[in-house]
């Protein structure tokens, strides 16, 4: 049982975005857990959506799915895979949730009769949301990271929450960790304190002293920045850290707790008398290395219609990496455009795997079924997630059943064969936000299939989030043809699974495998399609 209330780490971010204050948010969280600290992660994203789910991939990088069916910022996802440990749909807070539940209670009358304001307000549902995770949770420590940079409007009302949280926790309770960047102009050039004394003024001038400071780098920060960065920012010296480039995300913990981190965030948190956490520090180090050593490089063509950004597929990218990191193999990932791959199908020969990921609507859906195709006919390996299995099941029924204008609804509504169509429950919905089917589900598994020789069991359990389903009219067919369904749901209301046992690997899953790999645990799927890729 905890005895004492949950401490909190609030990370901040200035002078531009993009620094990797997830990672750095996800690096501490991780110290405090192998410190032997119940710990977890928040994010709070000012925007205005009321979650990421109806956000463009491209523009904001993927929508992570939690267990419980959350469509948040991706930094949750960074959270799960450092952490191994799954994060609730509350701990990625928006304004419009916040801003929602004001409205609400304003509604039904709570504020009695008071004029209501951002402050106290909105700054009081801030911080009740934040210890009602602590306590909830019965943390020993809650790392709470607050997107956007310090100077946006829309983020102040939460820096003013956690700024007040400190003034009523005490500073032995609340710390402020602000990452910044330390930029050089050229490989050798000096590195430039001005934006981070800029960027700490800002805070200080909205009442937020930081305690720590994180600062990018290419190459480790030198002792005169330090030290200047240190006069200016009223930060000791010793609690200014560099976080320079890694060769892994996954060392940034390793940098940080050399630097000592760990012993000042005790110390500052009246902590004494660490355990020893050898044991743990081992298992970590053990994932890491495998990440690291040199290793047979095994390409893999990653079609998709979100190419144009890396961070649109994060978390597949990842468990590729997780099964190429646990099978002593280097991944290589091509991000290929399906809408460019319209007819020229054969660069992807010189492919070991062919990976596609989720996808909405018509546009590049062309390519990713001919892409399917080209697979299935080459007998490369080919792993498709959601949109991938969807037109995978598509390219199966036009080019082996002979539906030659076989398709999804979702692409064209009036298709002769509409291989794959609307979730029943779906047809009277018409709001976006929040509506596919989303979160772990319940999936049951046929004996002597694929799926079953990957997960070992009969039953699984996945995250989704789709609107469109394999239609069951074809079903008979399809499996005649050679294409077998070995996951279903619901009482095989819903398929889940497909596979073709005559071919070297071709699996597609209607969930998303990538919601669930972490660091040493990759998901069984990815491991099996980059095994097979290997082969
Ligand atoms: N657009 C498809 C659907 O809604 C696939 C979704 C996805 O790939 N996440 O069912």
């Amino acid at each position: 049982m905890q005895t004492e209330s949950t401490k909190h780490i609030f990370v901040t971010g200035g002078v531009m975005s993009g620094l990797g204050k997830g990672v750095i948010s996800s690096s501490i969280a991780k110290l405090l857990q192998l410190s032997n600290q119940k710990v977890s992660c928040v994010k709070i994203d000012p925007y205005l959506n009321y979650d990421a789910g109806t956000m463009n991939p491209i523009a904001h990088g993927e929508v992570f799915v939690t267990e419980d069916g959350g469509e948040c910022d991706m930094d949750i996802g960074n959270y799960e895979r450092f952490l191994n440990q799954n994060v609730p749909r509350t701990h990625n807070i928006t304004t419009a949730q916040i801003y929602s539940s004001v409205i609400e209670a304003e509604r039904r009358g709570e504020y009695l009769g008071a004029c209501v304001q951002i402050i106290p307000h909105v700054t009081d549902a801030i911080k009740e949301r934040i210890r009602k995770i602590a306590k909830s949770e019965n943390l020993d420590m809650l790392v709470v990271e607050c997107g956007g940079t310090v100077g946006d409007i829309e983020s102040l009302p939460f820096l003013e929450a956690l700024r007040q949280l400190r003034l009523e926790d005490g500073s032995e309770n609340v710390l402020f960790v602000h990452v910044t960047l330390a930029p050089s102009l050229d490989v050798v050039g000096e590195q430039k304190t001005k934006p981070t004394q800029h960027s700490v003024q800002e805070l200080r001038r909205i009442g937020i002293q930081p305690d720590l400071l994180a600062v990018r780098c290419s190459r480790p920060l030198e002792i005169s920045a330090k030290k200047k960065i240190s006069l200016f920012s009223n930060v000791s010296a010793k609690d200014v850290f560099s976080c320079h480039d890694a060769e892994s995300i996954l060392t940034v913990p390793q940098t940080l707790y050399d630097q000592g981190i760990v012993d000042v965030i005790f110390k500052k948190f009246g902590k004494v008398g660490l355990v020893n956490t050898s044991a743990n520090w081992d298992k970590w180090n053990i994932i890491v290395n495998s990440f690291l050593d040199s290793k047979e490089k095994v390409k893999i063509a990653m079609v998709g219609k979100y190419v144009k950004l890396a961070d649109s597929y994060v978390s597949v990218n990842h468990s590729l990496k997780h099964a190429g990191a646990k099978l002593g193999k280097n991944v290589i990932i091509d991000w290929i455009d399906s809408e460019e791959l319209n007819g020229n199908l054969e660069n992807l020969s010189q492919y070991n795997g062919i990976i596609v990921p989720g996808g909405f609507g018509e546009r590049g859906s062309e390519g990713i079924i001919k892409t399917a195709n080209y697979a299935r006919e080459r007998n490369i390996p080919y792993l498709g997630i959601c949109f991938g299995f969807q037109l995978a099941a598509v390219a199966f029924g036009r080019y082996v059943c002979g539906l030659s204008n076989a398709n999804s609804t979702e692409i064209v509504p009036n298709t002769e064969n509409p291989i794959i169509d609307l979730l029943p429950e779906q047809k009277l919905i018409e709001a976006k936000g929040g509506s596919l089917r989303l979160g772990a589900n319940e999936i049951k598994l046929e004996d002597n299939t694929l799926a079953f020789k990957l997960y070992k069991s009969n039953t699984i359990h996945k995250r989704h989030r789709h609107r469109y389903e394999f239609n069951q009219k074809y079903l008979e067919l399809f499996t005649k043809k050679g294409l077998q369904f070995s996951g279903y749901s619901d009482n095989k209301k819903r398929m889940e699974i497909l596979e073709i046992p005559s071919h070297k690997f071709y699996l597609g899953v209607q969930f998303h495998p990538e919601f669930s790999s972490r660091p040493g645990y990759p998901e069984e799927s990815f491991e099996a399609f980059v095994k097979a890729a290997s082969a």
